[in-house]
């Protein structure tokens, strides 16, 4: 109960999940808007993370608004967002092999990436779900030439209406029974790069976040990695057993029923 109290009070920025986490599918998960309400009346930030970088900002931005869980001052950080401020800030100038959307295209050009499927000096491989043979050859090409090698995230599945749908970890698989390559990085959870990048931006100490999430293998595992605090809701995926099974050193630092729970220890 303490221990609740001075994280959730002492937190600045929430970092949501969103599916599991703030809605399933396209119901908002008990009252969430209040809940988040709450929270940005006293004080904190609200930050949505994905790993999906099918989509762009707009998309979520549509999504979240239609579900009445958007206001002014929250961010929205995808992992293909994040890609592309790793590159500029990491590689400017060079050039980059995209294997995207055409959304997540304009999205680096927009933050300032220069794309090239010739001669590129790295290639990212984001989820893309308007794959086709001749950019899956292009971006092996440039891999062989020996480009520097980016995932955007590492999930092999995405959940989807009927059944689980081939994702970005599973496109790293095909690459590496062709080229036996593997990424030298991947950006998003569990992997550090979008929580660095957010402290980074928010000029932030780690322990001005907690990460919310319903997984513990990528959103409870990346809240640690990165040094913030930890809330695992027991919306989505995870359940208590599958805590109870971990070391004690991955375990989430917080657990609740829903993210509603936390209105009471503000
Ligand atoms: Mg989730």
């Amino acid at each position: 109960m303490e221990k609740f109290e001075s994280v959730v009070r002492s937190a600045k920025y929430f970092l949501l999940d969103m599916d599991g986490t703030v809605y399933l599918g396209d119901e908002l998960i008990g009252k969430m808007n209040e809940t988040l309400d709450v929270l940005r009346n006293n004080g904190k930030k609200i930050i949505y993370l994905t790993n999906n970088s099918s989509k762009s900002r707009d998309k979520y931005v549509e999504k979240l608004s239609r579900l009445d869980l958007l206001r002014e001052g929250d961010d929205i950080y995808t992992s293909g967002m994040a890609a592309a401020d790793h590159l500029t800030a990491n590689y400017p100038g060079k050039s980059v092999c995209l294997l995207g959307t055409e959304a997540l295209k304009r999205e680096f050009i927009a933050r300032g990436v220069t794309l090239s499927d010739e001669n590129a000096d790295i290639c990212v491989l984001a989820y893309d779900t308007e794959l086709t043979y001749d950019k899956l050859c292009r971006f092996v090409g440039n891999l062989k030439r020996g480009a520097t090698y980016i995932a955007t995230h590492p999930d092999v599945n995405c959940p989807a209406e009927k059944f689980f749908v081939p994702d970005a970890g599973a496109f790293i698989q095909l690459i590496y029974a062709s080229t036996g390559l593997k990424p030298s990085l991947i950006i998003g959870k569990p992997y550090t790069t979008m929580g660095v990048n957010l402290s980074l931006k928010y000029n932030a100490l780690p322990e001005q976040f907690i990460m919310v999430g319903d997984r513990l293998y990528t959103d409870i595992k990346f809240g640690i990695d990165c040094g913030f605090h930890t809330l695992l809701v027991l919306s989505g995926e995870s359940t208590l057993k599958d805590v109870s099974a971990l070391l004690d050193e991955d375990k989430p630092e917080l657990i609740t029923d829903s993210l509603n729970d936390v209105v009471k220890y503000l």
